[in-house]
């Protein structure tokens, strides 16, 4: 990381006391390990942090250290910094932004994100497109700012990097992916601990949601685009809740032959959440970024106000152009 931005950083932290450290809307396991292990690593510092995300964590993630700390609000607002991590605009914080706008517009925000598409929203960014999760920069940072580490800490960092690299499966794996991760196991992280909640052992209605958005799956362009969708329905018939959804995006890339995956998500009314998967050269967070959302290369999202019977022609189009020609079949 650029040694003068860590240095920034830390002179935004050293001062402050009470530190606000936010995850983004709907957390996956990089935002809420970010959050909490970085909150273990400043309390070693004397400092008093209150993890905060818009909404609860899923309980899959129930096992991370701290997270019955977590808050769905500001509160009263008293804090002397706040550290928004694992996304580059307000507005994916959510109903923390609309809440408290006004705050975090003039407040101290320290901003460390790993998102090709973040413009940054802090007095300091730190943006590291290279890193394969947010987690792993703020190993990075705690390696260069010379910041203590401990086994709670390491546990929710190690959980990031697992979210985000699908347990060291996705390409944007590195060598310095594994130090990082090599550096939690040494401060008494364990693997299984993060995977098996996550990626394993989940309850029956999840694998039911999973069977259903398979069998709903459609193809096109010879099979390089699968789309498949679910509806507040789906989840009233197999019992599923929406945070049990997480999966499902990465069923239908893993599909042989697939070259974009995309599920579409109608959780709320006229609204569509698109979730899309995509394998060079098809960059992900470019189609996303004109449907006014952003990601990653590979990984990407959006929300599309129109109910899902538009927005699903509407976006496959999209798809379908972004492949290029195939024979549709
Ligand atoms: P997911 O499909 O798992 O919800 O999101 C995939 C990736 O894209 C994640 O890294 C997530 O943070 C990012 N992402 C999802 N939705 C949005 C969005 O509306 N705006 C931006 N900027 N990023 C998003
Ligand atoms: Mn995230
Ligand atoms: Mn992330």
């Amino acid at each position: 990381l650029n040694p003068e931005l860590v240095q920034n950083a830390m002179a935004l932290i050293e001062p402050a006391q009470r530190i606000a450290l936010l995850a983004h809307e709907h957390p996956d396991g990089d935002a809420l390990g970010s959050i909490l292990g970085f909150s273990h690593i400043l309390s070693l510092l004397g400092k008093e942090c209150v993890p905060v995300c818009a909404d609860p964590a899923p309980r899959a993630f129930h096992f991370l250290p701290g997270i019955e700390k977590l808050q769905t609000t500001l509160g009263d607002e008293q804090f002397d910094l706040v550290i928004a991590l694992d996304a580059g605009e307000f507005y994916r914080y959510g109903a923390i932004y609309e809440r408290h706008s006004a705050f975090l517009e003039r407040a101290r925000v320290l901003n460390l994100d790993h998102h090709l598409t973040s413009s940054g929203c802090g007095q300091v960014n730190i943006i590291d497109v290279a890193s394969a999760a947010t987690a792993e920069l703020l190993v990075l940072f705690q390696q260069q700012a010379g910041l203590p580490l401990n086994t709670d800490a390491a546990q929710c960092l190690l959980t990031g990097i697992i979210t985000d690299t699908g347990s060291f499966q996705y390409s944007n794996v590195t060598a310095r992916t594994l130090e990082a991760a090599a550096v939690l196991l040494n401060a008494g992280a364990v693997p299984e601990v993060s995977v098996k909640p996550i990626f394993r052992t989940h309850p029956l209605a999840q694998k039911r949601l999973e069977a259903e958005v398979i069998a709903k799956a459609q193809v096109a362009c010879g099979g390089r685009l699968v789309w498949s969708y679910i509806s507040k329905d789906m989840l009233e018939q197999t019992g599923a809740t929406t945070e049990m959804d997480s999966g499902c995006v990465g069923m239908l890339r893993d599909i042989e032959g697939v070259q974009v995956g995309a599920l579409f998500k109608g959780y709320e009314e006229g609204e569509t959440r698109l979730s899309l998967r995509t394998y060079e050269p098809v960059n992900a967070a470019d189609i996303c970024m004109r449907l006014g959302g952003g990601g990653h290369a590979r990984a990407a999202g959006a929300t599309i106000y129109k109910p899902l019977e538009e927005a699903i022609p509407e976006v496959v189009a999209l798809l379908k152009e972004a492949i290029g020609e195939g024979d549709d079949e």
